[in-house]
């Protein structure tokens, strides 16, 4: 049909087709100028570590309450935990939408697309996980951790873009404080500046600044996602490190970082876009870097999975200073 189309049309059709194009080229300038502001969204930029780094120098008491934490989840480690049997727990959700045009104040539909795509990648019955390399395949592991959508709550803000300062949740910065962030994980979906996909908060954090903030270009998987960011994995990410996963490189540029989980293998640095099989870094073969695990910052075409390690370190999280939000 589409190509006999052309063949068809008479001279108004044709002006309007002349139209239409020049309408697509401003249009993609628009795009391009929007994204030249915001920053284009070319590979993973994750800014968790350096928003960490800031709250630690404000708050001691988070430093002492992480190191808790390490404590409590070597512990549970130490009790060989069958992970099959661990409770269901489902996490209510409340999404903050601060929008400066209209297309950032995403739809319904947007933000139920991004609940669904959590409860198949925090359940393991994501269907691409059979792309992950046969010598994971057997550490694929549900986390027994599922959300739901309680709350929307919408603001039209001035800001045409936030930072990673923690602005987007202050009302005197343009932004939207969280709701009960005990007992509700709260997110943000709004413009971020810089290439910026998102930033979350690790437990023990001040609660006026505790939940995940997402780019609405990668927030679900319709709307305004944008590719290689439109399969909701920002948030699988983000909310990783919100149940106190690190980066599997460790965050440092050779291989002396450790992400505290055992059965990720030691690599030297993030890997971005669509890596093959395998990626050899830090002495790591034969299968190299763990490329395909959701807290690395590859596509989300290529990320598949959560270890039985790092399931389990979520879970002394939830289970220890985030509690509250089990239901
Ligand atoms: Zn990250």
């Amino acid at each position: 049909m589409a190509t006999r189309k052309p063949a068809k049309a008479g001279a108004s059709k044709g002006k309007a087709a002349a139209s239409q194009a020049s309408k697509g080229k401003t249009a993609q300038k628009t795009r391009d100028a929007k994204s030249k502001k915001e920053g284009a969204l070319l590979r993973r930029n994750c800014g968790t570590m350096a928003v960490h780094m800031m709250l630690l120098e404000k708050y001691p008491a988070f430093r002492a309450r992480q190191f808790q934490l390490e404590q409590d989840t070597a512990l549970r480690r130490a009790k060989a935990i069958d992970v099959k049997k661990l409770k269901v727990a489902t996490v209510r959700i409340v999404v903050n939408v601060l929008y400066h045009t209209p297309e950032q104040n995403i739809t319904l539909g947007q933000i139920r697309s991004q609940i669904a795509a959590l409860n198949k990648d925090f359940g393991a019955t994501n269907s691409d996980k059979a792309k992950t390399p046969v010598p994971w395949r057997g550490l694929v592991t549900d986390s027994r951790i599922r959300f739901k959508l309680f709350k929307v709550q919408r603001k039209r803000t001035t800001k045409a873009s936030f930072g990673q300062d923690d602005g987007v949740k202050k009302a005197a910065a343009g932004g939207l404080p969280p709701l009960g962030a005990e007992k509700y994980l709260n997110l943000w979906s709004c413009a971020l500046g810089g290439g910026l996909l998102g930033y979350a908060q690790f437990p023990g954090g001040p609660a006026a600044t505790d939940g995940v903030v997402i780019n609405y270009r990668a927030f679900g998987t319709r709307g305004t996602a944008q590719a290689p960011f439109d399969k909701g994995r920002t948030a699988t990410h983000e909310i990783g490190h919100f149940f106190n996963l690190r980066h599997i490189w460790g965050d440092t540029e050779d291989c002396s970082g450790s992400d505290f989980v055992a059965d990720t293998p030691n690599c030297a640095g993030p890997n971005y876009g669509k890596p093959g099989f395998p990626h050899v870094t830090c002495n790591n073969g034969p299968n190299g870097d763990m490329y395909v695990n959701y807290m690395d910052y590859t596509d989300d075409a290529s990320m598949f999975m959560f270890t039985t390690q790092q399931v389990i370190r979520m879970r002394s999280a939830l289970e220890g200073p985030r509690k509250k939000l089990m239901t």
